[in-house]
């Protein structure tokens, strides 16, 4: 069951996802050639230190680290450690931070040094895809219509949409009823309502979307070897539509 957030409740997940959006943009702007994941990783939790709030994953289900830090074929929960990042690849950050005890969850992917075009494109369709699903955020719809956007969105480009991991709905916990697939039909599923808040996530591969989880027993990477990327915001449910609370666009 799924829980309704109230105006207070939801600025309170807002001022945790406003720390996630600092972060998330500052480090997005660091990512250079040479770097390893675990440099990222540090100056993450650094940061969310310094504005007051604790790292979402680090310890949750035993995972290591600050962020989720997924490179080229990598799709979603790659651990950070000594890999070099290197001119051309791509890298999944994933980032959640809990502050007075309300979690905040977003994800983004960008380039290390110049990427190819493939790689531009990829990127581009998967965060485009990703408003489009919040476009139809409104009350009355229902969870089929998300996936469904985003589905819409990317397959008509050969690429695969991700089942295995999906989005969640997002507050006192980290993962909250109800599931958000990145696929479905129209106007199936459990109905929005204003006062949900939720996490939407597509994950979009550049070939089969099967994916595979590697012997560390976190790391999810394409069946095929094929790119991956992922965006994710969480996003409040009000009766004048969709909010982004982990919203960057001011910072830029
Ligand atoms: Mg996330
Ligand atoms: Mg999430």
């Amino acid at each position: 069951m799924y829980t309704l957030k109230s105006e207070r409740e939801i600025s309170k997940i807002k001022d945790s996802c406003k720390i996630v959006a600092e972060v998330l943009h500052i480090i997005s702007k660091e990512v250079v050639p040479g770097m390893t994941t675990e440099d990222v990783d540090k100056r993450a939790y650094d940061l969310t230190i310094k504005l007051g709030a604790k790292p979402a994953f680090k310890g949750y289900h035993g995972f290591p680290k600050t962020i989720c830090a997924s490179v080229n074929d990598e799709v979603v929960h790659g651990i950070p450690d000594s890999r070099v990042l290197k001119e051309g690849d791509i890298i999944g950050i994933d980032f959640g931070v809990v502050y007075d005890g309300w979690y905040g969850d977003s994800a983004i992917t960008v380039p290390v040094g110049n990427v190819t075009a493939e790689c531009k494109k990829l990127m581009k369709i998967t965060e485009e895809s990703l408003y489009k699903a919040i476009d139809v955020c409104i009350p009355g719809n229902r969870i089929g219509d998300i996936g469904n956007a985003v589905q819409c969105h990317v397959e008509p480009h050969g690429y695969g949409v991700v089942r295995e991991f999906v989005g969640h709905g997002i507050g006192r916990a980290l993962h909250e009823d109800p599931q958000i697939p990145n696929y479905g039909k129209t106007g199936t599923g459990v109905k929005l309502q204003a006062g949900m808040v939720i996490a939407i996530e597509p994950m979009v591969t550049a070939g089969d979307f099967r994916v595979k989880v590697l012997k560390n027993n976190w790391t999810a990477v394409t069946v095929d070897g094929s790119l991956a990327a992922h965006f994710e915001h969480t996003v409040a449910i009000t009766s004048n539509g969709p909010v982004i609370l982990t919203d960057r666009t001011h910072l830029i």
